[in-house]
């Protein structure tokens, strides 16, 4: 046994899937499923084509890569890279786009492989990462790609709630449905897919408050953990601990809360703060912020608070446990998303996925 290690439970993930998947449903909407978060583990893809996702959706090549073999339709989520459009052309259907370079480049490669790429053009209604925020910026963009052979203009969309942390609401997403009409009207087109944003838009499945048009979701924390992304609620009859961490124990010893001494800034260069709870017994664990976030870490012994760490350490307060640990005993915690991102990413951490 080696650790850490984080044990992926890929039945509570397909089962979360499937959750969403039939709220989406009700709506008429499909879902990408995101596979990013998780570095694209083939055998965790699984879990969402068994629950039903109808595509498959990943910000890097790499990742595409690995999920070729999966016979579904797949999406690129990053704009592409110009030194990347053969790439992305190869192992992505469609791809999000806001700049026509890019898209002339991605012609020119569809052309080259025998290939017609799907391009969904993104509109920026206010979070202010990507896509068109100027309305004339995008109508000019449909023109030009409708002269192009090897590019099918397949449809808008739209990410909020990530650089921004603007909320999507009904009135936002309207304006995309708008954008929708105006250009299907004046180009005389169909656009097939509306993609009305990421996990921050489920909170609005089965409220009624998402337009009629909008029919796809980029999904990527609500199908893996159940929780949707505006608020940090949870979805009923979803499970949020399919991604556990085990870290083995090297300290345990009694210390006061506080350092005595003058204090500068810690191993990431922050002056740190303290709560002064007397002394108490500590705990370390061999984890650190290399390989997990601690904001988004959850100790199964609930009696544990979480104080700190560095790079390979993670400092437990452990006085209040009913549980009497020895060094060498191993710890669990369940991860949210940032906590799985670095996790999956650490080449330091095992994986098992069961
Ligand atoms: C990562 C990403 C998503 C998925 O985000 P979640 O919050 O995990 O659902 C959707 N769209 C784009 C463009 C992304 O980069």
């Amino acid at each position: 046994m080696s650790y850490p290690r984080v044990i992926i439970d890929t039945k509570k993930i397909e089962s979360n899937v499937s959750t969403v998947v039939s709220l989406a449903k009700k709506e008429g909407i499909t879902i990408a499923g995101v596979t990013k978060g998780y570095c694209a583990y083939p055998e965790i893809v699984k879990a969402y084509i068994n629950g039903g996702v109808d595509y498959l959706a990943d910000s890097r090549i790499e990742n595409l890569k690995k999920i070729a073999q999966f016979d579904i339709p797949k999406m690129m989520l990053r704009l592409p890279m110009i030194s990347q459009a053969k790439e992305t052309v190869e192992y992505a259907d469609i791809s999000l786009n806001s700049e026509l370079e890019t898209i002339y480049a991605l012609n020119e490669a569809s052309e080259s492989l025998g290939k017609v790429h799907k391009v969904i053009l993104m509109a920026d209604l206010g979070d202010l990462r990507e896509g068109y925020f100027n309305k004339e910026e995008l109508l000019h963009a449909v023109d030009e790609i409708l002269e192009l052979n090897n590019i099918e203009l397949y449809g808008l969309g739209v990410n909020l709630t990530c650089y921004g942390g603007v909320i999507p609401k009904r009135h936002i997403l309207q304006k995309l449905v708008d954008y929708k009409n105006e250009i299907e009207e004046k180009f005389e087109i169909k656009l097939e897919m509306l993609s009305g944003g990421n996990s921050s838009t489920v909170h609005l499945l089965g409220t009624g408050e998402i337009p009629n048009g909008i029919n796809n979701l980029r999904l990527g924390e609500s199908i893996i953990f159940g929780t949707e992304s505006a608020y940090g609620r949870h979805l009923d009859g979803t499970d949020s601990t399919a991604f556990r961490l085990e870290a083995e124990i090297i300290e345990i010893k009694e210390k006061p809360s506080v350092p005595t001494e003058e204090i500068g800034r810690d191993a990431f260069g922050k002056v740190p703060t303290f709560v002064d709870r007397g002394v108490r017994k500590r705990l370390i664990c061999a984890v650190g912020k290399q390989d997990i976030d601690l904001d988004s870490l959850y100790p199964l012994d609930k009696d544990l608070i979480i104080l700190g760490g560095s790079s390979d350490h993670t400092i437990i307060d452990a006085s209040d446990s009913k549980i009497d640990y020895s060094v060498g005993d191993i710890l669990a915690f369940n991860l949210h998303y940032v906590s799985m991102l670095r996790a999956m990413t650490s080449e330091y951490i095992e994986k098992i996925i069961i």
